[in-house]
This record gives structure tokens, C-alpha cells and sequence, in this order.
């Protein structure tokens, strides 16, 4: 049977990071993978993260199954991080996943189960791994208009229009905040006209929100979510620590029901227990351990915060300097949408043969349809690049 299978064609992303170790070049600059780099060019373990290990070392008694819901501690913290303050709190249910992908096919096999006709509408662009979790899991999908190619910003006009014409049978798959690949976030005037909407038109909102704290901090960064979740009957949240607890290769996220009222909510975590019985079973303990410890501890959640705001700091760090560094070289704003974008990401627009060039001729990597990763960026970096891009884009 093996015999029959083509492998796939290698994963863009992934063969960028093998061309970019074998290149020679000491000045090349990694603007590929989205992880987070400090300003030392390395993704380090946070002192929260490895304080919390510590402590799981001497406390943790055993390693027998922890249960489909994994960590209900765990659960009800990240719960909190994400609608604290809102009366969803209080008909919500949380099951811990095995990243924010294993949360988005949870509930993407919730909506087959609960909704087969259901359509979910991602933004254009979105997220590269959207589309076919949602499509493995049978769903149809469809794209809303969202990022203005020119402006670089949402075009949110378009969008709502968009976004007026939904019913019941569709699902409205929203980036919480700091937007992959884009970077550009909506108004919180935008997520109120969407709460508006949901309720007219009766279609099931959905927020994928993997990057809380890196836009402009913890509570900002969950404020469109919040507005929705006050508003709207039912809402579907999928979540991260990958990006904030720096627990990438610990698998650790969360699946978030909101309904009419808690048994609602309760039913349907019950039932993603069930369907993940037939894939997973259940997620791994040790990245949710982390965060719980973390988040139950003072000196840990204080010591979180202040390495979150550093790296929250230095990304728009970044994106000043970006801007600064563009506006002296062209003698115009036409990159002022650095300083715009939330989070590690800005869609540049650059043609694939410009992307060519740059890694080419300067040494710059950046992904296929133009994605950068600002955090890969060192500060003394950012002169070489602008001059790069305003070079290629001559
Ligand atoms: N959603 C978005 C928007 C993301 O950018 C990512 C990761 N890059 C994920 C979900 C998946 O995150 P995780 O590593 O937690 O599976």
C-alpha cells in the first residue's frame, strides 16, 4: 500500500530554516518561523517556566492518566486569563488541549458533530493551518475580506459587509488578536458591530487567540474577546501558551465552550472529551502543570507578567525602529503599517521574486507571501533590512 504514496512536497517554512543554518553568511538575518527571539537571537525558556519545572520536580507524585480534561486547574486559570471580568465566566467550560491546533480540530469536530452543514469563514488571509484543520474535520470553508493589500490595514467595511450577510448555518472564525499572518487587529468598534451581528443574524462566533500578551499586553490583547463573549449567546474560543508561555514543544493550549447557560457549556466539553477518545485521548500534562503552577503562585504570575511585558517591549521596540528607519530612508510613510500591526507578525506585501532577492543577494529570510516575523529582528539588524526592502522595492 505504501508503495502508492507521493510524499508531499516539503513544508516551505520548514525547508527556509534548513537554507537559512546551511547559509555561511555571518550578516544573514531569519525573519522566517514564528517564534518569539529575544534580543540575544535565541527563543529562551522563561524564569517562570523554569521556576515552575523546579517545583514539579519535587511536588509531582506520579505520572498515571490525568483524565480527558486534563488539568481542571489549568483549565479554570487559563479561563480566567481569557474572559476574567465577563459574565461568559459563568457559562463557560474549558478542556485542556494539545496546543491551540489540537483545541481548533476539538472544535472544529464539535461543529461536524453539532452543525454537519455548517461553513466556517476565515479571514483573507489567515492563518495557514486554519483551512485544512477545518477542512480534515468536514466542515466547508469559505474566506471573508479582511486585510487591505494597500493600506495594510483590515478593511473593515468590506469585512462587515461581509460579515451582515452570515446566518445560523455559519461560523465566523476570528483572530483574537496580534493577526497571523497579517498583523493588522480589528478595532474594538469592529468586534462590537461583529457582537451586533451575531446576535441579529445568528451565526456562531469562533476565536482563535494564540497570541495574548504580545500585542499590547494581557488585558488589551483579550478585549475584543471579552466585548463578544458579554454579548453572544454561544461562542467558541481555541487558545495558546505556545507564544506566551513560551511552551511551544509542550503542546499546550485550551478549547473554550461558551453557552446560553454553564450545563450548555458543560455538555459540549463532555462530548469534545469523547471525539478526542478517538483521536488523542487526552493531552499531555507537563506544559499545563507549568502554566498552572505559574498562574497559581504570586511571585511566579508577577515574575510571568514582567518577562511577557519585556518581550511585549521589545517587539515594538522593533516596529518603532522599523518605522523610524523607513521613514528617514524614503523620506515618506509607506511602512508606517510596522508600527500598526500587533504582534510578531506584519505581511509585507513583497512579491515572491523580491523575497528571492532579499535572501539572495542580502542574506534576508522571510516566508513565501511576504509573512516577517518581527521578533526574529535584532536591533542593530534593522538598518541593513530597510535598506534591503527599500532596494528591492526601487
Ligand atoms: N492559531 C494561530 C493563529 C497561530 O498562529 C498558531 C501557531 N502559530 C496556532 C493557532 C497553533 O498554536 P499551537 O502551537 O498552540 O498549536
Amino acid at each position: 500500500m505504501f508503495e502508492q504514496i507521493q510524499a508531499p512536497s516539503a513544508d516551505p517554512i520548514l525547508s527556509l530554516i534548513s537554507e537559512f543554518k546551511n547559509d555561511a553568511r555571518t550578516d544573514k538575518i531569519d525573519l522566517g518561523i514564528g517564534v518569539y527571539r529575544n534580543d540575544k537571537g535565541i527563543t529562551p525558556i522563561m524564569a517562570a517556566v523554569a521556576q515552575a519545572e523546579q517545583t514539579l520536580l519535587k511536588t509531582e507524585s506520579t505520572k498515571a492518566y490525568q483524565g480527558l480534561v486534563g488539568d481542571e486547574n489549568f483549565n479554570l486559570a487559563i479561563q480566567s486569563l481569557l474572559l476574567g471580568g465577563t459574565s461568559a465566566m459563568a457559562r463557560a467550560s474549558t478542556l485542556q488541549t494539545p496546543g491551540a491546533s489540537g483545541a481548533l480540530r476539538n472544535l472544529a469536530d464539535l461543529l461536524a458533530f453539532a452543525r454537519p452543514n455548517a461553513t466556517v469563514w476565515i479571514s483573507n488571509p489567515s492563518y495557514i493551518n486554519h483551512r485544512p484543520i477545518m477542512l480534515r474535520a468536514g466542515l466547508a470553508v469559505q474566506e471573508y475580506a479582511y486585510l487591505n493589500p494597500v493600506t495594510k490595514a483590515v478593511d473593515e467595511t468590506a469585512m462587515l459587509a461581509q460579515v451582515a450577510q452570515l446566518g445560523p448555518d455559519d461560523v465566523l472564525l476570528l483572530h483574537g488578536c496580534c493577526h497571523n499572518p497579517s498583523g493588522a487587529d480589528l478595532s474594538l468598534a469592529a468586534w462590537q458591530r461583529i457582537a451586533e451581528l451575531a446576535q441579529q443574524r445568528g451565526f456562531l462566533p469562533f476565536v482563535d487567540i494564540a497570541y495574548q500578551g504580545l500585542g499590547d499586553g494581557l488585558e488589551a490583547d483579550a478585549q475584543g474577546l471579552r466585548l463578544l463573549a458579554n454579548a453572544v449567546p454561544e461562542l467558541m474560543i481555541s487558545t495558546s501558551c505556545s507564544k506566551n508561555f513560551g511552551l511551544y514543544r509542550e503542546r499546550t493550549g485550551a478549547a473554550i465552550l461558551v453557552g446560553e447557560d454553564a450545563s450548555h457549556a458543560h455538555n459540549g466539553r463532555a462530548k469534545m472529551c469523547e471525539l478526542a477518545r478517538g483521536s488523542y485521548s487526552m493531552p499531555p500534562s507537563h506544559g499545563a502543570a507549568i502554566v498552572s503552577t505559574i498562574l497559581a503562585d504570586d511571585q511566579l504570575n508577577g515574575l510571568w507578567r514582567a518577562e511577557l511585558d519585556t518581550m511585549n517591549l521589545r517587539i515594538n521596540g522593533l516596529r518603532s525602529a522599523l518605522v523610524e528607519g523607513f521613514r528617514i530612508a524614503t523620506q515618506g510613510e509607506d511602512y508606517d503599517y510596522f508600527g500598526h500591526h500587533k504582534g510578531m507578525f506584519s505581511l509585507t506585501g513583497l512579491s515572491d521574486a523580491k523575497i528571492a532577492r532579499l535572501k539572495a543577494d542580502y542574506g534576508i529570510y522571510i516566508v513565501s507571501g511576504g509573512r516577517v516575523n518581527i521578533a526574529g529582528l535584532q536591533l542593530n539588524e534593522v538598518d541593513a533590512l530597510v535598506a534591503a526592502v527599500v532596494a528591492v522595492n526601487r
